[in-house]
């Protein structure tokens, strides 16, 4: 088992919360963002992340967890209204392992339709 390593501010949603990279935003409050990502596996798939410097679930603190949590609900049933989609995929992966690429906390929140793939 390898330890969990430090956060690191140079990570591209870093860099998207401190306004150096574009991103199409959907929700802003003072603990969160949430906007469009820029390779969606389904239309409106948007990615929730907490303001706070976390790398991933085993190293945030359980309220910004409680709040990102809260905030990828709100995002959930307004995608799925918004794309009148059928169901919605909601993922979250931590480490390379767990097939993590960006080290900061985000949560997938995917539009799903009724017979539709969606891209890998
Ligand atoms: P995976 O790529 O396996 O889903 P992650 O859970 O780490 O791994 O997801 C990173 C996500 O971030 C990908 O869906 C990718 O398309 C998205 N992404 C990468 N760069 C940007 C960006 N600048 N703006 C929006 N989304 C991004």
């Amino acid at each position: 088992m390898t330890a969990t390593p430090a956060y690191d501010p140079n990570n591209i949603f870093a860099k998207i919360l401190r306004g150096e990279l574009p991103a199409h935003k959907v929700y802003e409050d003072e603990k969160a963002i949430a906007f469009l990502d820029i390779m969606p596996r389904c239309p409106g798939h948007t990615l929730v992340i907490p303001k706070a410097p976390a790398r991933n679930i085993l190293d945030i603190a359980p309220d910004d967890l409680a709040h990102v949590a809260k905030v990828a609900k709100k995002v959930a049933v307004a995608a799925k209204a918004a794309f009148a989609a059928d169901g919605v995929t909601v993922q979250q992966f931590n480490e390379e392992a767990g097939g993590q690429v960006v080290f900061h906390l985000h949560i997938h929140v995917i539009p799903r339709h009724a017979g539709e793939a969606m891209k890998p």
